[in-house]
């Protein structure tokens, strides 16, 4: 077992090789609902380690910096440590999700343009919406942090996108999470059917979390999908 630091809804981050890495280890828990609902499936961390540990990697070969250092195992991966920024930047491409939910938008509804949303990354809050001057007002990050973040969100979603796209899946919406490392802003966090929606291109199956916050079933299928198109174009 490692040296646990923290453990977290989806994660177990312990102590990594040196003082400037983490060891984080994906646990098989679902959690939806901020906690709410809740389910232990058995082997969903090895295939969001899976699929994150792709995605990250083929997002550093195109130029976006991000903790991944090594991966240890199957589940357990070597990233840098970064203090992370509390904001979650979230990406939508089509409405869905929360978006609709809010604005009152029918779920696959085309958007004109790509929306680009912060959160405040607290639990306690339940994730509320925050906007630019209220996130440099209380410091959680400044204006050249928050100006780098939606860079490295576009620029995420337009590789995620067109890798998706080989994958025959659409890439609706998703959640990154950065961090302060070494002088520099890091994405750090995940990227898996946990963190996005995802939807088959023909058919528009869910192939995401969605499965399991609605109860739509077979949720580990789709997430096996996934792992399995991604690797088919990789
Ligand atoms: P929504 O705001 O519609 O609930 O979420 C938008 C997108 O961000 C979805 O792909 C959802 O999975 C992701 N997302 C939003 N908040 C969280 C969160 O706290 N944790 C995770 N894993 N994903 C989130």
């Amino acid at each position: 077992m490692c040296n646990i630091l923290y453990e977290g809804k989806s994660k177990i981050v312990c102590k990594g090789r040196d003082e400037s890495t983490l060891l984080i280890r994906y646990k098989d828990t679902a959690t939806a609902f901020n906690g709410e609902k809740k389910a232990e499936l058995s082997g969903k961390g090895v295939l969001n380690a899976a699929i994150s540990n792709l995605i990250y990697a083929y997002l550093e070969e195109n130029g976006v910096k991000t903790h991944l250092v090594e991966v240890v195992d199957d589940t357990s991966v070597i990233a840098k440590k970064a203090e992370i920024i509390m904001v979650e930047v979230i990406v939508r491409n089509v409405a869905a999700g929360g978006f609709s939910k809010k604005y009152g938008v029918p779920e696959g509804s085309e958007l004109k343009n790509i929306v680009l949303e912060f959160c405040l990354k607290s639990d306690d809050l339940g994730d509320p919406m925050i906007n630019e001057s209220q996130i440099t007002a209380i410091g959680l990050a400044t204006d050249e942090e928050l100006g780098y973040m939606a860079g490295q969100a576009l620029k995420i979603n337009e590789l995620l996108r067109s890798l998706f796209e080989k994958a025959g899946i659409r890439l609706i919406d998703f959640k990154l999470e950065f961090g302060r490392s070494g002088g520099e802003v890091i994405l750090c966090d995940e990227i898996s059917p946990d963190s996005c929606r995802l939807w088959d291109a023909e058919t528009n199956k869910k192939l995401d979390k969605d499965r399991f916050r609605r109860d739509l079933g077979d949720v580990l299928d789709g997430y096996r999908d996934v792992l399995a198109r991604l690797k088919n174009v990789r």
